[in-house]
């Protein structure tokens, strides 16, 4: 009976770390299951282990028992065990909690021993010796804290290695409950005369044994179910993050995560899962912001180290449970399970906000990068992964128009929006066609004298419902859909008709500028375009300025400086927009055959009250004439930051001070009444000015 009441404590012992770690990696529902049923059998167990040690004392009396000792007994027990797997299932236990925890549990456990003891019904009562029940007392607190702390130390993993470990842990623990059973026993000393009382008597030999069968088959049920759930998490795992076949076909191949496959299998399994038990999960959509100018500033190995890194950081503050996939490019998507409330997806949010906080080196270089989330709640929002997935995409797109960085919930207003953007994709298909889009012309103007040199051309869309549209409007949706590519050549087009047309009414030549967008710059028949552009309309090339951005030449560094060269060559003047807010070095100035360098609006709006906008716009002047290029400022409104910019030596300025974008015979109108203020300007000397400039065109590729 002795080593029938020790075999069953060292169950008891395993079913604890067993089903602690359960616990552990299970949440919601499961967990509570796991909690209660696991406290049960292991309540049985332990009150099991402690009734046979009773039932084993040889006494020359046969005893009665006090059943009622022996229900409060069993009541602690359960008490205990389900305290224990409470602490030792949490994925972190303070210090405090794991002290008092261990404490309770400990005079718990003692208490138990005490009142089963007690149970024996003799005359004298029975007495206890100080000592070994303050010894009994202090073993059993130890007990509980090291059960909780191997708990905690070896309840995680599947391998051989933990679960030998779990074995041990187990075979010790087993052993020390078992004393302290003992222990608590030895303490109680029954007087050598002492009588047996009237109460149940009840046969020590086949009540021990039916007892320890009962109990060792509870505690074997509950390991059973265990591993057959652990079987069951170890299997989807591997089905979905080994390296075997179908592995390859779940796992993104850049960051490791789980693909959009492998989210869709994890959220059947979380929607059935909430089906069953009613439960929350939330699907968020992520979005890298800027990650295209990164890729187009640093090269695509750049982004893709730091998509690499991001990931890694993700997944280190989300919880095992949670799935987090790549999707593709600039996209991740979570799957958050289990949630008490939709509060615990903004706490996710702000974890993953603060993952962000710090920079990312990649290739030495510090980035500092956000993301656009868009979340969708089952079953709030959907029912089914492809509508969650799609509303949450919804979501994060409405976030990321109010501003990067941020996240949304679905509402269904969205809806109407993302409708809204379809349409207009579609509308803007046929724009074109209906010759709904014109060029507005806004002057450039040389700041020492005044002249009108040059135009940019700006493209509207006259909207039959929606109004007139600025670029702002449709332009980033042209060149999501890669519609920027027809619309962009009809652009140019029409530039040069356009010119072609003011030089046949007799208007002074200006040089009119064209923005092109980084995919359109790397179509491969670029250049043939603006040929066809510019011989269609029997123009020279010195006519013709390409304002590009930064990031589109840094795209493929390489390749661009080929296609600039070309242009260059035909005489194509190439101006950078926007400069002075892109992420590049400043030494790709020397690689390319540059004409102009147009700083940002931004930088002039401040001038005249922030002097650091004053030293960065002196200093861009100073590099560009260093370089022999020519600077226009852009946005400049008032006469004051023109007067400014004048003592800064910009060459030309474009702004509402002088003009607004305007249509072309409103332009042809400007021009001619600023000719006829200003001495006459002809063909010949514009085309002497350009012949000129290009002259550098030499030196600046022989440094390159
Ligand atoms: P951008 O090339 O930097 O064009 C200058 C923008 O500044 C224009 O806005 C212009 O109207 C605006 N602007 C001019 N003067 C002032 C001023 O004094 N103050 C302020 N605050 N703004 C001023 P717009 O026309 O809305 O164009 C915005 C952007 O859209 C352009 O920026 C350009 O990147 C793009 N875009 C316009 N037309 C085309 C096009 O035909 N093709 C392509 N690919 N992009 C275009
Ligand atoms: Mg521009
Ligand atoms: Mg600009």
């Amino acid at each position: 009976m002795v080593w029938l009441s020790i075999a069953t404590a060292i169950v008891v012992a395993y079913t604890f770390l067993n089903v602690a770690s359960r616990i552990a990696s299970a949440s919601g529902r499961a967990a509570a299951a796991w909690l209660l049923g696991g406290a049960f059998s292991m309540g049985v167990g332990l009150w099991a282990t402690h009734f046979i040690t009773v039932l084993a004392l040889e006494l020359p009396i046969d005893p009665a028992y006090d059943l009622t000792k022996a229900v409060i007994s069993f009541g602690i027990s359960l008490a205990i065990c389900a305290l224990a797997l409470t602490l030792g299932g949490r994925v972190t236990l303070t210090s405090a909690h794991f002290a008092v925890g261990a404490g309770i549990m400990g005079i718990g456990l003692w208490m138990m021993v005490h009142s089963g003891i007690s149970g024996i019904r003799v005359a004298p009562p029975i007495d206890y010796e100080p000592a070994l029940t303050v010894v009994a007392l202090l073993m059993a607190v130890a007990a509980s804290y090291a059960a909780l702390w191997l708990a905690l130390r070896f309840r995680r993993g599947e391998s051989c290695g933990a679960r030998l470990s779990r074995g041990v842990a187990a075979l010790v623990l087993g052993c020390v409950i078992a004393s302290i059973h003992y222990i608590g026993l030895a303490a109680a000393i029954i007087a050598p005369d002492a009588q047996s009382l009237p109460g149940t008597t009840l046969n020590n030999g086949w009540l021990s044994i039916s007892l320890a069968l009962f109990a060792l088959g509870v505690m074997g049920a509950t390991l059973i179910a265990s591993a057959y759930e652990a079987y069951l998490a170890r299997h989807v795992r591997s089905s979905m993050f080994t390296h075997d076949e179908t592995g390859i076909l779940r796992r993104d191949t850049l960051t490791n995560l789980p693909n959009r496959l492998a989210l869709a299998e994890a959220a059947e399994e979380a929607i059935a899962r909430a089906k069953r038990d009613g439960s929350t999960f939330a699907l968020m959509v992520m979005n890298v912001d800027r990650l295209k100018t990164i890729n187009e500033s640093l090269g695509r190995e750049a982004g893709d180290e730091l998509l690499r890194e991001l990931s890694q950081r993700l997944r280190s503050v989300l919880r095992r449970s949670d799935t987090l996939a790549h999707l593709a490019g600039d996209e991740f998507a979570l799957l958050a399970c289990d949630l008490k409330d939709p509060h615990d997806v903004e706490r996710i949010v702000a974890k993953i906000l603060d993952a962000l906080r710090d920079p990312f080196f990649t290739r030495k270089i510090e980035l500092h990068t956000s993301l656009s989330m868009g979340i969708s709640l089952y079953p709030h929002d959907g029912t089914s992964f492809e509508v969650l997935l799609r509303r949450a995409d919804v979501a994060m797109r409405a976030s990321k128009e109010a501003g990067i960085g941020g996240y949304r919930f679905f509402t269904p207003d969205m809806v109407r929006l993302e409708g809204n953007r379809l349409a207009l994709e579609t509308e803007l298909r046929r724009a074109l066609e209906l010759e709904q889009l014109e060029l507005h012309y806004q002057p450039k103007v040389d700041v020492a004298t005044g002249r009108v040199r040059g135009a940019e051309a700006l493209i509207r869309w006259r909207h039959p419902t929606r109004g007139f549209l600025s670029p702002g409007a449709f332009i980033p949706l042209a060149e999501e859909s890669g519609l920027i590519v027809p619309i962009g050549e009809w652009v140019l087009r029409r530039a040069c008709r356009q010119l072609r047309a003011w030089l046949e009414a007799g208007l002074p030549p200006v040089r009119v500028a064209v923005n092109l967008s980084a995919k359109q710059f790397r179509q491969a028949d670029l250049v043939a375009v603006v040929e066809s552009a510019l011989s269609e309309s029997n123009l020279e090339p010195g006519y013709l300025e390409l304002e590009l951005t930064e990031s589109a030449i840094m795209h493929d560094a390489e390749q661009s400086a080929a296609t600039l060269q070309r242009l260059s060559t035909m005489g194509v003047h190439i101006s950078i927009d926007d400069f002075g807010t892109g992420y590049s070095s400043l030494s790709y100035l020397r690689r390319f055959p540059l004409d102009t360098l147009k700083i940002d609006r931004s930088f002039i709006r401040d001038l005249l009250v922030n002097p650091d906008d004053v030293s960065i716009v002196r200093a861009i002047i100073s590099l560009a004439h260093s370089l022999r290029l020519r600077v226009v400022a852009e946005g400049v409104e008032t006469k004051e930051q023109l007067e400014f910019l004048r003592q800064l030596g910009c060459d030309q300025y474009q702004g509402l001070y002088y003009s607004p974008a305007v249509a072309p015979d409103a332009f042809a109108e400007i021009v001619r009444r600023n000719r006829s203020e200003r001495p006459e300007y002809t063909e010949a000397d514009m085309l002497k000015t350009q012949s000129r400039l290009s002259a550098y065109t030499p030196s600046r590729s022989t440094n390159a």
